[in-house]
């Protein structure tokens, strides 16, 4: 292979980027055999082995003598130019050295392992010496599969016998016992499997997105409509041309975990299941879809955030479904958007992205406002269906009980729906019991030791938990300023508490609720989900879970319990967030043949936000909202990065912050302003104190190598951190 452009020949000096925090690639010498440009390697460092990706010619220039070989070249594809680039791109863009978006990249376990093999079974060339039933069927399935091999378990499943037919074959050289490597490809999917006819708008959509697969070039779509407007019938027909094309396919879901829906709808139209991956995969199952999306052995990865770092062979579409959510953005290690490195990762791999959404956020409206994305509408739903009728219910005219949140004007709708026979949705996005327990004889209340929290009573658990660190504490019966007994009461409503007032006003309906902490794993909350669906409860009480696209055909009517609650604070997103959740929820309702209502619990129903939301002007919200951002010059009108410093030491948190805010040089040359530093919102969590600073930019502003030189020169103890977060969606 000497003299291909890209190999190293055994011996040459090459630079080897590893996953360990160096921050910079290490020369190593090529061995035996030499090793490919992005091969993965194992590399000695100081006592251990390590993870590496050849990054390019070794520096040299020191004593070469010493330079240490590669240990092993690992049985997997190089990594490709495309997936390098999008890496360096992308740290520079979040500020996050190489090796952690190298981690990122690399999160399969057991890739240095060598492949694990398992037993198959196929038609052997020997006549068994005595014919029985059980043996002809065994015989006879591999021949009517010929080609395909079977495991043990499977081959005994298909022809009705035990495993010890299948082994008494064997022994008799009738059927072949071989060892092949656990990691298979993933079976074929079929673009044009069962399809549907498009209405004129879904077609007009898949069309242009078909066209843009057979471009072959990059662009950015957003596709907007409601729920149930048939987004995912349209990204589908994109996903089958990708197919044609011979490209590979990723599809990001927000709450992929809970999405059997999808995978089983998928498999409907293609014939087969794509890979899934996000957390409840098993180790073995990632490896293989690492393995497989490198080799272009697998077509489709529906997928977390995460997949973004799979290395496909060769990716023609990026479906960011939900792209509003809240969720794509990676809140710790690296903060990155899945949104906007779904653009950047597109861009270097002339792919295609779909945005969808029913309420796309603010960035991506403005996107394609300003002509950089395509924007296409699907403006009604499928079928029959309609949006629901929204109505505000105006709390001040209600009269309630105290520590009761149900008006008697949703309790009446709730009442019509059950004796319907139909499905009612009441939605609070707050987990647990009470989100305060206060001591009524001394007016305290039960705070986290750790974190500037209030401790929130779970009854289901019967304890008091953290939502900041996931501290919990036995309930107390003594105030533990006070110590009088018996004085401590709940105060405000969780999802846990909805249930208990649903109880007692609705006794006879069944009830359930939906909040990610009462189930034990996710499986047991997508039984629940599809149960529910199926019409196993007349009441679903639920957090912001219940948003996220699952279908309750006989859902009828959402009533929203503290519509005003998103609206409270100084985040930036406050307004755009809770006009999403509400058109969100409000969606779930009416998704079949029958009219939907929503109804939202507000005090404040003269409020613009509200308003907005009523009246359905979607269009003059964005707007309005746009408006609003670009004068105040925040995003997607300029520039962000939020800085935040914790330290167990609240002081040296607070010097480095005024040092950073002093010496903003680097920052002004730039054109950037540095605001703060002030407490966080939530200052101390698991007992680190946390000071933030804001660094505003107009758009256009080269921000992140200005905010490096700027956090050059910090120097803290062992306990300090610093984080930035470009673009922050929220200010915690
Ligand atoms: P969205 O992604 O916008 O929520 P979906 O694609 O899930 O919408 O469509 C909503 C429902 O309507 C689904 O059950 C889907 O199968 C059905 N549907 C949408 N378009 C069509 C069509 N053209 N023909 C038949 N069924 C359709
Ligand atoms: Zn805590």
């Amino acid at each position: 292979m000497a003299d291909t452009p890209g190999y190293f020949d055994e011996g040459a000096l090459i630079a080897v980027m590893t996953t360990q925090p160096l921050g910079r690639a290490l020369d190593y010498r090529a061995p035996e055999g030499g090793c490919a440009l992005g091969a993965f390697v194992e590399v000695p460092l100081g006592p251990r082995k390590v993870l590496g990706v050849v990054w390019g010619a070794g520096e040299g220039g020191y004593d070469e003598s010493k330079v240490r070989y590669v240990l092993r070249v690992l049985d997997a594809s190089p990594m490709r130019e495309e997936l390098r680039s999008f890496l360096i791109r992308a740290g520079d863009y979040t500020l996050t050295p190489m090796p952690a978006m190298l981690r990122l990249a690399t999160r399969a376990p057991g890739l240095s392992d060598p492949p694990s093999m398992r037993k198959v079974y196929r038609l052997g060339p020997a006549t068994p010496d005595r014919q029985t039933d059980a043996r002809q069927r065994v015989l006879s399935v591999l021949r009517d599969y010929e080609g395909l091999s079977f495991t043990l378990k499977e081959l005994a499943e298909q022809a009705g016998v035990t495993s010890s037919v299948v082994k008494g074959l064997v022994k008799q050289n009738a059927v072949l016992e071989q060892d092949t490597p656990r990691d298979t490809a993933f079976p074929r999917l079929n673009p044009d499997g069962q399809t549907r006819d498009l209405t004129e708008d879904q077609a007009t959509a898949a069309h242009h997105l078909c066209q843009t697969a057979r471009a072959g070039t990059y662009a950015t779509t957003l596709l907007r409509g409601v729920t149930g407007s048939g987004k995912t019938e349209v990204y589908l027909e994109a996903v089958a041309e990708t197919l044609r094309q011979n490209r590979q396919a990723l599809i990001l879901l927000p709450e992929i975990a809970l999405t059997a829906e999808f995978i089983s709808r998928m498999e409907a139209r293609f014939g087969a299941r794509p890979a899934e991956w996000h957390s409840g995969v098993t180790m073995t199952e990632r490896r293989r879809i690492w393995k497989m999306t490198a080799q272009g052995a697998c077509q489709v990865v529906v997928g977390a955030r995460s997949a973004l770092f799979l290395p496909f062979q060769d990716l023609g579409l990026i479906v960011v479904d939900e792209e509003h959510d809240t969720s794509y953005k990676q809140e710790d290690g690296v903060l990155y958007n899945a949104r906007d490195m779904a653009v950047l990762r597109a861009s270097l791999c002339s792919a295609q992205v779909v945005l969808a959404s029913a309420t796309p956020s603010l960035e991506s409206w403005t996107n394609a406002e300003a002509g950089k994305y395509t924007r296409l509408d699907l403006t009604s739903r499928f079928g029959e269906a309609v949006l629901p009728d929204m109505r505000a219910i105006d709390m001040r005219l209600e009269k309630l009980p105290s520590s009761r949140w149900i008006s008697p004007t949703l309790q009446s709708a709730v009442t019509a729906r059950i004796e319907a026979g139909e499905q009612a949705l009441l939605f609070l996005n707050r987990r647990g019991y009470a989100p305060v327990t206060i001591c009524r004889a001394c007016g305290h209340q039960i705070g986290c030791d750790h974190c500037d929290a209030r401790m929130v009573e779970h009854r289901f658990l019967k304890r008091l938990m953290c939502h900041q660190c996931g501290e919990t504490a036995p309930m107390p019966t003594v105030c533990p300023s006070c110590g009088v007994e018996g004085k401590l009461a709940a105060v405000g409503p969780g999802v846990e508490r909805m249930e208990e007032e649903a109880r007692a006003l609705f006794p006879d309906a069944r009830i359930a609720t939906l909040s990610s902490d009462l189930f034990t794993s996710t499986r047991a909350l997508k039984d629940q989900i599809v149960q529910i669906a199926e019409g196993a409860a007349d009441i679903i009480i639920g957090t912001q879970l219940v948003a996220k696209g699952h279908n309750f055909p006989n859902l009828t009517l959402v009533g929203v319990i503290d519509a005003d609650l998103g609206l409270q604070g100084s985040d930036l997103r406050a307004a755009e967030r809770t006009f999403q959740l509400m058109r969100q929820v409000s969606g779930r309702a009416g998704r079949a043949d029958k009219p939907g209502l929503a109804l939202m619990q507000t005090f404040q129903p003269e409020h613009p936000v509200i308003r907005a939301i009523l009246s359905g002007d979607e269009e003059g919200f964005w707007a309005a909202e746009a408006r609003e951002r670009e004068a105040a010059g925040v995003p997607p009108f300029g520039r962000m990065a939020g800085i935040l410093l914790s330290s167990t030491d609240m002081q040296e948190a607070f010097d480095i912050g005024g040092q950073l805010a002093r010496n903003d040089q680097a920052l002004r040359d730039a054109g950037a302003q540095v605001f703060g530093p002030a407490p966080a919102p939530i200052a101390r969590i698991r007992g680190r104190h946390r000071v933030r600073l804001l660094v505003k930019a107009p758009k256009g502003v080269a921000l992140q190598p200005a905010l490096a030189r700027w956090i050059a020169p910090v120097r803290g103890s062992s306990n300090f951190r610093l984080s930035i977060d470009i673009d922050p969606q929220s200010f915690f």
